[in-house]
C-alpha cells in the first residue's frame, strides 16, 4: 500500500502540511517518533500539573475574524476557527536594558510613542525603519540573505536602541549569533510589533488536539513512536522510509520536518550532501525554567506578559561559554493575558541561552547539579527585572539543549534550526521536501505556515 506523502514528525508543520493534503484527498500518513504529538510545541504532565513545552505566546495575534494577516490565512487554509484556537491577546510586555525601557502592547503605536518617549532623537529613523519592513516581501522564497543589522543601523544611529529592537526579534526567532537575515527580521517584526501576542487559556494542547482532530478526520493517518531510521531512493528519487522497527512504508513523496542536517542524514544514499555548507547544523539553543506558584503574579503586581531582559552593555545573542548565559533572557507569565477567568495556577517561565555542547554528554549526577545551579543563577538574573517570587514557588523544572534534542532529534538541541534555511523547501531527491524550522518559518504561527506553504507548492498537485 503507497501513500501519496509521508511526512516526518507530527509537530506544528508536519500536521499542518498533513491537513492540507487529507483535506485535497492526498492518501497521507505522519510519522512520529516520540509518543506524543507536538515537538518543539508540546505538552506534558508533570507531578500532577500540565506544562507546555515551548509556549510563551503565540506571535501574530489578531482580533477574531480579521481577515487579513498569517493567523487568518493559516485558520482559513486549515479549515479551522478563530474559536479553535481562542487566543487572549498580552496585558503588555517590555525590553529592559541597563537604565532604558520600552514597553510594547498588540498595538504598533503604543512602541512608537514608547520610542519617541525614550529615544527622541531616533523616533524619525524608526518610522522609517517600519517603511523599509512594509516595503519588503518576506515571503518570497527567492529572497536573498541580507544582513538585518546593516539595514537597521543604516536607519537608527543609536546602538542601544538598535540592540533593544535586535532582542526579542532574535530570542524568539534568529538560528545565527549577533545578525538576522532581514526577511527573518521583517518576519518577526511585524509578528511581534505589529501583530503582537495570545495565547489560548488551555495552553498549547487545544491547538494540538484541534490539529489532530482535523488532520485524522480528513481521512490522514497519524502513527506515533514510528521513528524514520532511513529515508531510501532510486534515481534521484525518494522511494521508501525505513522505520525504527524495521517497517518498509512506500510513498510518492517525503516530506520531512525534522530538520535538513538530520533529514540528510536519514538518507542512504551515497550521494547525500551531508558536508554541504547548507545543511550546517545550528549552535543557539536554550534553558527552559519552569516555575509554579501557589499565587497568581498579578497577587504580587507582575503584570508583565513577557519581559525581554539584558543587563550586558551589549545584547551578545550566541552560544555562550559556559553552560549557559544569565546576561539576558526571556521572563514569560502565562497568566498574563487576557482571559476571561484566571489560570487555575500561578506560572513563571525563564528562558536563557545555553550551550549545548557543555550540556549534551554530563554524566547524569553532573547534569543534576548543573541543572540545579542554574536554576538558582538564572531567578537571581530575573529577579532584577521582576518582584522576587522565590517565596511563593511550588514546584520548578527546567529542561536543557538535552531535554530538546532528546524529545525533538533537532541536532544540538537547536530550537530555530541551521543558520541556513532552504526557503524553496527542495532537497537533492526530486520528491523529497522540507518543512518547519529549517525551511524558515519559525514560530508556533510560522511552522504551521511553512506546512501549508510546503504542501501547496510542492505536494497537492502532483
Ligand atoms: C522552550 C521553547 C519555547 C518556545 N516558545 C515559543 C513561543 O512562545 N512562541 C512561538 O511561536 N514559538 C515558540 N517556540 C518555537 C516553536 O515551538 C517551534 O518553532 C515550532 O514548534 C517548530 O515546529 P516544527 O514543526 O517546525 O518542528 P518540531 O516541533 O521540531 O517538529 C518536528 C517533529 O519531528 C519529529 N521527528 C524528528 N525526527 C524524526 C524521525 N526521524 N522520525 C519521526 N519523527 C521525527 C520530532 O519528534 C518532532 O515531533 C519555542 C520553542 C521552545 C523549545
Amino acid at each position: 500500500m503507497k501513500y501519496d506523502t509521508i511526512i516526518i514528525g507530527a509537530g506544528l508543520s508536519g500536521l499542518a502540511a498533513g491537513i492540507r493534503l487529507a483535506y485535497f484527498e492526498k492518501r497521507v500518513c505522519v510519522l512520529e517518533r516520540h509518543t506524543t504529538i507536538g515537538g518543539l510545541n508540546s505538552f506534558y504532565r508533570l507531578r500532577d500539573r500540565n506544562h507546555d513545552v515551548g509556549l510563551h505566546a503565540i506571535t501574530n495575534y489578531a482580533e477574531p475574524g480579521t481577515k487579513t494577516g498569517p493567523l487568518s490565512k493559516l485558520l482559513r487554509q486549515l479549515r479551522l476557527r478563530w474559536d479553535d484556537f481562542n487566543l487572549s491577546p498580552q496585558l503588555e510586555s517590555t525590553i529592559a536594558f541597563p537604565g532604558r525601557k520600552l514597553r510594547f502592547t498588540n498595538d504598533f503605536e503604543f512602541l512608537c510613542q514608547q520610542v519617541a518617549d525614550e529615544f527622541p532623537d531616533q523616533i524619525d529613523g524608526f518610522r522609517k525603519l517600519a517603511a523599509a519592513v512594509d516595503a519588503h516581501d518576506e515571503l518570497d522564497l527567492s529572497n536573498r540573505e541580507t544582513s538585518a543589522r546593516e539595514i537597521v543601523s543604516s536607519h537608527i544611529t543609536n546602538p542601544v536602541l538598535v540592540d533593544m529592537i535586535f532582542c526579542p526579534l532574535m530570542f524568539y526567532g534568529s538560528p545565527t549569533p549577533h545578525d538576522m537575515d532581514f526577511s527573518q527580521f521583517v518576519i518577526m517584526f511585524k509578528s511581534i510589533f505589529y501583530e503582537g501576542f495570545g495565547r489560548p487559556y488551555e495552553g498549547v494542547r487545544l491547538i494540538m488536539k484541534k490539529l489532530v482532530r482535523q488532520f485524522r478526520s480528513l481521512g490522514g493517518e497519524l502513527k506515533l513512536r514510528s521513528g524514520v531510521q532511513a529515508i531510501s531512493s532510486h534515481k534521484g528519487r525518494a522511494t521508501s522510509v525505513t522505520l525504527d522497527n524495521g517497517e518498509v512504508l512506500e510513498a510518492n513523496n517525503v516530506l520531512s520536518s525534522a530538520g535538513s542536517a538530520e533529514t540528510m542524514r536519514m538518507c542512504s544514499n551515497q550521494t547525500t550532501p551531508d558536508n554541504n555548507e547548507q545543511f550546517q547544523p545550528g549552535k543557539i539553543s536554550f534553558t527552559e525554567t519552569i516555575f509554579s506558584l501557589d499565587r497568581d503574579p498579578q497577587d504580587f503586581c507582575h503584570r508583565q506578559t513577557i519581559i525581554f531582559y539584558n543587563d550586558a552593555e551589549k545584547f551578545y545573542y550566541e552560544n555562550p561559554e559556559e553552560q549557559v548565559d544569565i546576561r539576558s533572557g526571556i521572563i514569560c507569565s502565562p497568566n498574563n493575558f487576557e482571559y476571561d477567568e484566571r489560570l487555575d495556577e500561578g506560572r513563571v517561565r525563564i528562558t536563557a541561552l545555553a550551550n549545548p555542547d557543555k550540556w549534551m554528554n554530563l554524566p547524569e549526577e553532573e547534569y543534576i547539579a548543573a541543572k540545579e545551579h542554574w536554576c538558582g543563577e538564572i531567578v537571581e538574573a530575573a529577579v532584577k527585572h521582576m518582584p522576587d517570587f522565590r517565596d511563593y514557588v511550588v514546584d520548578t523544572d527546567m529542561f536543557t539543549p538535552r531535554t530538546i534534542k532528546k524529545y525533538t532529534g533537532h541536532i544540538n538541541g537547536c530550537v530555530y534550526g541551521a543558520p541556513h534555511k532552504i526557503r524553496n523547501g527542495q532537497t537533492h531527491l526530486e520528491n523529497l521536501f522540507l518543512c518547519g524550522t529549517d525551511q524558515g518559518f519559525l514560530g508556533i504561527v510560522g511552522s504551521m505556515l511553512s506546512g501549508i506553504t510546503i504542501a501547496n507548492l510542492h505536494l497537492l498537485h502532483r
